[in-house]
């Protein structure tokens, strides 16, 4: 049976990034540029005023000289008249320099008389000026490929001009649950049958991570409604299923797959939950068969889907982010596969963390997934961690902070 660290390594051999399509620059917020930006002009566009104040050419003014003001710039104004040698203009921060200045004095550092300005302390060149090109220069990359958007590259891209990029699109993620016990959320469910809650819990993780979701019709642990479910989940990038991957006498889920052509990747990883998981593709359509216990189907997805979504979206290091925390508890290997254990995240003081394996860990617990904040991994063979050890930590989410903790 494969191990955790092999079977991921097939799916990152198996997945590439989806086609980069184009969009506009809003539409990118999160997902991953697939070619360099390159800057359409210089930032700043032109010298400009960094203060509100009087823009003037310098020559050693000082303190107790005075000026004459002669108009005002604001920003957005274009100014060519001629300031002369003991003149000055007023001006607005971001307003244009006019041509023949190179220095602004702050208004806070004069002392307006009549139609001059007493300086109040000393000058120099230069000072209070934005240059044209400080920031960017026209052609400069800011953004390499392969980097995923965040709001400030949006806003830097946003000022050099680049109104569409090209990115690789989030994945479209059809999801099926399978199970002849399983009710729409709405349905009362008769004596033994159970609410497909599992579509419920990917959809939201799906939507935490941006993809867009097509929910499919429960289909019953039957063959041909299974093919027919199937066949209608092929058009999207990713099919995830759940139920019936196991060796129960109704999972007949990779059989109907193996009908349809399907490539496997992997079944089975030495895992604890999680140990049916199924990984393969029809054509470039990527499958994953998670097992249907609610837990083990949320941990399979961490584990596999979530990295092999990355990949498609053209993360570069599409892996979870880890913290390390102080373990609350001992805790126990799983014998010949290794353990993902559901905990919770506790901030102790600002930066440092703790880890609280839950109470509820059996692969039909839905509770082990509520409370969760992060997954612990135990290889095999380590025993008994002991409560007070520092492990490290796959971050479902952090936990919000009670105070502000800077100073
Ligand atoms: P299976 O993997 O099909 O053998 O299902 C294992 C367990 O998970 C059974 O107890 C199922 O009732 C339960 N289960 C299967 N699918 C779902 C689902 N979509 N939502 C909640 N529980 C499920
Ligand atoms: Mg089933």
């Amino acid at each position: 049976m494969l191990t955790y660290s092999q079977a991921v390594e097939k799916i990152f051999a198996t997945v590439q990034p989806l086609p980069p399509v184009e969009c506009a620059l809003d539409e990118a917020l999160g997902k991953v540029i697939a070619e360099r930006a390159v800057a359409r002009w210089d930032l700043p566009s032109c010298d400009n005023s960094a203060m509100d104040g009087f823009a003037f050419s310098w020559g050693e003014e000082t303190i107790g000289d005075r000026l004459k003001v002669r108009g005002v710039i604001y920003a957005g104004d274009s100014h060519q008249d001629k300031v002369e040698k003991g003149e000055a203009v007023r001006i607005m921060t971001g307003a244009p320099l006019p041509p023949c200045c190179d220095t602004v004095i702050p208004i806070e550092d004069v002392r307006e008389e009549g139609q001059f300005i007493l300086l109040t302390r000393g000058t120099t060149r230069g000072e209070h000026v934005r240059l044209r090109g400080e920031e960017v220069v026209s052609g400069e990359a800011l953004v390499e490929a392969g980097t995923v958007l965040h709001a400030g590259d949006i806003g830097l891209l946003a000022a050099a001009g680049i109104d569409r990029i090209k990115i690789h699109p989030m994945p479209r993620v059809a999801i099926l649950s399978t199970g002849n016990e399983l009710v729409n959320l709405g349905d009362p469910p008769q004596p033994g049958e159970i609410v497909n809650s599992n579509i419920h819990l990917l959809q939201a993780r799906l939507k935490e991570i941006g993809c867009e979701t097509l929910p499919l019709d429960i289909a019953r642990d039957d063959r041909d409604d299974l093919v027919r479910r199937i066949k209608e989940g092929l058009n999207a990038d990713l099919l995830i299923t759940t139920g019936g991957v196991s060796i129960g006498d109704r999972d007949h889920v990779q059989e109907v797959l193996d009908q349809l052509g399907f490539k496997l990747g992997f079944w089975k990883v030495a895992i604890k939950p999680g140990k049916p998981v199924l990984f393969g593709q029809i054509d470039r359509q990527i499958i994953f068969g998670l097992p249907g216990n609610p837990a083990a189907a949320a941990a399979t997805f961490e584990l596999f889907v979530r990295p092999a979504l990355g990949r498609l979206s053209g993360h570069p290091a599409p892996f979870p982010p880890v913290l390390r925390a102080v373990l609350t508890e001992d805790v126990c290997d799983g014998g010949k596969r290794q353990a993902f254990l559901w905990g919770d995240l506790i901030e102790t003081t600002a930066g440092y963390y703790s880890f609280s394996p839950n109470r509820h860990q059996g692969s039909n617990r839905n509770r082990a997934v509520q409370s969760a904040a992060a997954l612990l991994s135990v290889p095999v063979g380590s025993g008994t961690i002991s409560a007070g050890s520092e492990v490290a930590v796959m971050v479902l989410r952090l936990p919000s902070r009670q105070q502000i903790n800077f100073s």
